[in-house]
């Protein structure tokens, strides 16, 4: 059974078209800008059977179109990645479209398996320097860079989402060098500039926790412009989110 923290019905922004959204418990990352801060704990949320999340994509599915789907985000949801077979098998059998919303940190045999069925991959870069991806996250990029190449292997499309986060990812120095760690990537099809902003900020009141950008203002139109141009040299899509 999975531990799903939460559920959005007729989603719009976690991959193409209407899509329901199944929130997966637990993180390993503590991204200092996480809008989520209730995801992270690994203790929590509810198991929820395969055949719950199954009726709700049933009753969903008129509005899915032909683009739409399913997306499980988190947290992280490739911790669960063996549950998650389960359920991506059952889900293709009647026909619909699967997407994962990941930060890449798990990278085992059961997520090899799990690309099997995922149409789309929605993958997290929190930044192409391993100190700073450090300093944002707590956790060094390596297991990231390594799930990426094998999305390129396997030619898995992707969408690569970054969150721009002022002083802190959008150092033009870094910029230019993801762009050209990924440019050959031909399975990336488009990156999302994720806008920095402060909306999860009173989740951390409520849970007691300290939210360490504090001060931190949010990009300007000028700043996501300015990362737009320079992001737009090696990708083939940029989008501001
Ligand atoms: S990876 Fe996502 S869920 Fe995990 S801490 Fe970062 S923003 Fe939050």
């Amino acid at each position: 059974m999975l531990k799903v923290h939460s559920f959005e019905s007729l989603g719009t922004y976690d991959g193409p078209g209407i899509r329901l959204v199944v929130f997966l418990q637990g993180c390993a990352f503590k991204c200092l800008y996480c809008a989520n801060p209730d995801t992270i704990t690994f203790k929590g949320g509810n198991a929820t059977p395969n055949e719950e999340i199954m009726r709700m994509a049933r009753n969903q599915k008129p509005f899915f179109g032909t683009i739409g789907g399913i997306t499980i985000s988190g947290g992280e949801p490739l911790w669960q990645a063996k549950d998650l077979v389960s359920l991506f098998k059952e889900l293709k059998a009647e026909g619909f479209r699967t997407c994962i919303d990941t930060n890449g940190n798990v990278f085992n045999d059961d997520v090899i398996e799990l690309m099997e069925y995922t149409d789309l991959v929605l993958l997290d870069i929190k930044h192409i320097n391993k100190d700073w991806h450090k300093t944002i996250t707590g956790s060094e990029n390596t297991t990231t860079l390594k799930f990426a190449n094998h999305l390129r292997e396997i030619n898995k499309r992707t969408w690569l989402r970054y969150v721009l986060v002022p002083g802190y990812s959008d150092q033009e120095e870094y910029l230019n060098e993801l762009g050209n760690y990924f440019k050959d990537y031909q399975n990336i099809e488009k990156l999302e500039i994720q806008p920095y902003h402060t909306l999860g900020v009173h989740k951390y009141q409520h849970l007691d926790m300290e939210y360490k950008l504090e001060g931190v203002p949010e990009n300007t139109l000028d700043q996501l412009a300015r990362a737009k141009g320079i992001l737009e040299k090696y990708f083939k899509q940029v989008i501001i989110n």
